[in-house]
């Protein structure tokens, strides 16, 4: 689970070049920009990463003129999101800066101060998300099933450690696009389409995941390849085109772009080849394929490797890269699979992220 809040150390504090008030301060693998002598090095503190909205309290209030967003509401006027400070990336005197950090006497008395401790519903802090893309309504037939594994990733900040265990591993590169989650599956002769948190129903044509399964007859596909390979299969694409995400890569029509295949029976995900050679088969595209990457890297130097403009439209920033070993493996530390992505700060700073 992403730890929006948590009690962190100040590992780093240096300058920013031609700034004399402010100063940029490591925590973990990102860089905040803070008040010049806030933080020392070895200083405990809350760090909230991007993607945090904390609540309307007076200690947070400072930051309503810059973050503030009102709660998001469903057609029957219940709270989806509630009104609170948005943190987001920001960049100051060309300094890139990714989450905010608070004094430890930020907390309630009593609370967790160890390394790591979570304190994301402590502080009543939850994650902030853009409001649903028209067309993801319609008829939801429950949640992401239990049977699947959903399709977060984790992000490179948050895995040093990882990064230094793993030098040496070779990682496929994926192009990571700026639409919306897809899933869709055979199970027990049983076609279902997913959204990133819901089953919905795949006969309910005002969902455009279903539109874009129809157009591409993936029920077909995925019963003859479940045919051919002889276990239950699920492919996870990224939607993107019209109507989705501003469509960013400005496409003419909805395209379905897969990353992932996965056994269902084994609940595991097909190696990087075997689920090329199937997309080839069921004549499928990828997200764009970057070829591979020796890992002998930082976290700066990954977060640099991926900025660059998408395969899909070059006048566009990609939103990213994902890196995954060419055979799936688990990662203890992870808790999962390894696999994680490297945002590219220009795409968050340029669509406001
Ligand atoms: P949101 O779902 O709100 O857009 P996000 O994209 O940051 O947030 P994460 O869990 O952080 O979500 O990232 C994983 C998501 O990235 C997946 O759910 C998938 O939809 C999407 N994605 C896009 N391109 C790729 C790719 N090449 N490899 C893996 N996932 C990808
Ligand atoms: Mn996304």
């Amino acid at each position: 689970m992403r730890k929006l809040a948590s009690i962190q150390t100040v590992h780093t504090v240096e300058p920013i070049p031609n700034a004399d008030s402010i100063e940029k301060v490591g925590v973990l693998g990102w860089w905040v920009v803070a008040k010049k002598g806030e933080h020392r090095p070895g200083d405990k503190i809350v760090y909230c990463e991007i993607d945090s909205l904390l609540p309307e309290r007076p200690e947070f209030e400072f930051l309503r003129a810059s973050s503030f967003k009102p709660a998001q509401t469903d057609p029957t006027g219940g709270t989806v999101i509630p009104a609170g400070f948005r943190i987001k990336t920001i960049r100051l005197r060309g300094q890139v800066s990714q989450g905010i950090c608070f004094p430890l006497s930020l907390l309630p008395s009593g609370a967790p101060t160890d390394e790591g401790a979570d304190v994301t519903d402590l502080l009543g802090v939850v994650k902030w998300e853009p409001p649903l893309p028209v067309g993801m309504g319609g008829k939801v037939k429950g949640p992401f099933p239990g049977f699947l594994p959903k399709t977060d990733e984790i992000r490179v900040q948050v895995l040093q450690t990882v990064l230094e265990r793993r030098r040496g591993t070779t990682f496929y590169v994926t192009e990571k696009l700026d639409g919306t989650s897809f899933t869709a599956f055979i199970r027990q002769a049983e076609f279902g389409i997913c959204s990133r948190n819901l089953w919905i129903d795949e006969a309910d044509d005002s969902n455009v995941l279903v539109r874009a399964a129809k157009a591409v007859r993936l029920e077909e596909k995925l019963r003859a390849a479940r045919e051919q390979l002889g276990f239950d299969l699920a492919v996870q694409a990224e939607v993107i085109g019209p109507g989705i995400q501003k469509n960013k890569y400005k496409l003419p029509t909805v395209t379905l772009r897969v990353f992932s295949a996965i056994n269902v029976d084994s609940y595991r995900l097909l190696d990087h080849a075997d689920m090329l050679s199937l997309l080839a088969d069921m004549q499928m595209e990828s997200v764009p394929q970057l070829g591979t990457l020796m890992l002998n890297h930082t976290v700066d130097q990954l977060v640099a490797f991926s900025e660059g403009t998408s395969a899909l439209n070059p006048n566009v920033q990609r939103e990213g890269v994902v890196l995954r070993p060419l055979s799936e493996e688990y990662d203890e530390e992870l808790g999962g699979r390894l696999s994680f992505k490297v945002i590219n700060p220009k795409f968050l700073l340029k669509y406001d992220e």
